[in-house]
């Protein structure tokens, strides 16, 4: 789909994805993008056997990526330098280590993601799907949003990613979920960063790109800025389902959507199809 970008996508250096950067290059070129961002999992170590991201010493690797990534794209595409950041809790240690991260490179943008509730639960990690038929639903999903309304408070990110993520196996607590929204969206809104409308979750048991159709209307009530992404882990996964997704956005009330250069924001109207 014309006039879009993907500022979700990974590199095999994460050690779960795959594909060459000419492969990117060429989906992206194929899937009409103007933009393809590159925002990988950050080499920040998290628990002991953590194998989900590029090593620290890795990092040039990655900077390289970027650079033959634009050496390929040629004017054909405008290429994006960012990252996935996990969002640990809000102790200093973690502050800090983002702060060290936000240093490292020229950033086009930060996207802050919950994937852990404490060092070691991995929440949509496959192989704990067994012990969600056990958990304490309505817990785990306070837990999680009370970091995530956290992570958008520290205000390092400018983008939210992947919003309702605890979604990801299907595992939903009774009644209204707008309690947990609304404490979230809140703290987006004073932060002043975007939201991300991620496709991959169309294809996950949750069979529903995150945030839910409820999550986006309140946002896109409140003012906050979209992007629309893919969380590509391979080539073909570039600019999934976002004319599914454009048209999603439209019914919740979003007419634009956001680009960033340089960790600066600008909206652009979304394509019309
Ligand atoms: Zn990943
Ligand atoms: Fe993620
Ligand atoms: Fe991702
Ligand atoms: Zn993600």
């Amino acid at each position: 789909m014309q006039g879009l970008c993907d500022y979700h996508t990974h590199t095999p250096l994460c050690r779960h994805a795959e594909g060459s950067v000419e492969e990117y290059v060429a989906a992206a070129l194929a899937a009409g993008l103007e933009e393809y961002g590159i925002a990988d999992h950050a080499p920040v170590h998290v628990a002991v056997d953590d194998d989900w991201r590029m090593r620290e010493e890795q990092f040039p690797q990655y900077l390289e990526w970027y650079r033959r990534a634009c050496e390929l794209a040629q004017g054909r595409l405008q290429v994006r330098l960012g990252l996935e950041c996990d969002w640990l809790g809000a102790h200093p240690d973690n502050l800090a280590k983002l702060e060290r991260i936000s240093a490292m490179a020229d950033w086009d943008y930060l996207i802050g993601s919950v994937h852990y509730l404490g060092k070691d639960f991995d929440f949509d990690n496959p192989a704990h799907l067994s012990l969600w038929a056990k958990l304490d639903v309505e817990q785990t999903w306070q837990a999680y949003w009370q970091e995530y309304t956290r992570m958008a408070a520290s205000g390092m990110f400018d983008i939210m990613g992947h919003a309702d993520l605890i979604k990801k196996f299907n595992y939903y607590p009774g009644g209204d979920l707008r309690r947990f929204y609304e404490p979230a969206l809140q703290a987006i809104v004073d932060s002043g960063a975007c939201i991300e409308l991620n496709t991959a979750g169309w294809y996950k048991d949750c069979k529903e790109a995150y945030p839910s159709r409820q999550f986006l209307q309140m946002a896109a009530e409140a003012g906050v800025g979209l992007v629309i992404s893919s969380d590509a882990h391979a080539p073909a996964e570039l600019g999934r389902s976002f004319p599914r997704a454009v048209q999603l956005a439209r019914e919740c009330g979003f007419t634009s959507c956001a680009r960033f250069d340089k960790r600066t924001c600008r909206s652009v109207c979304l394509p019309i199809d």
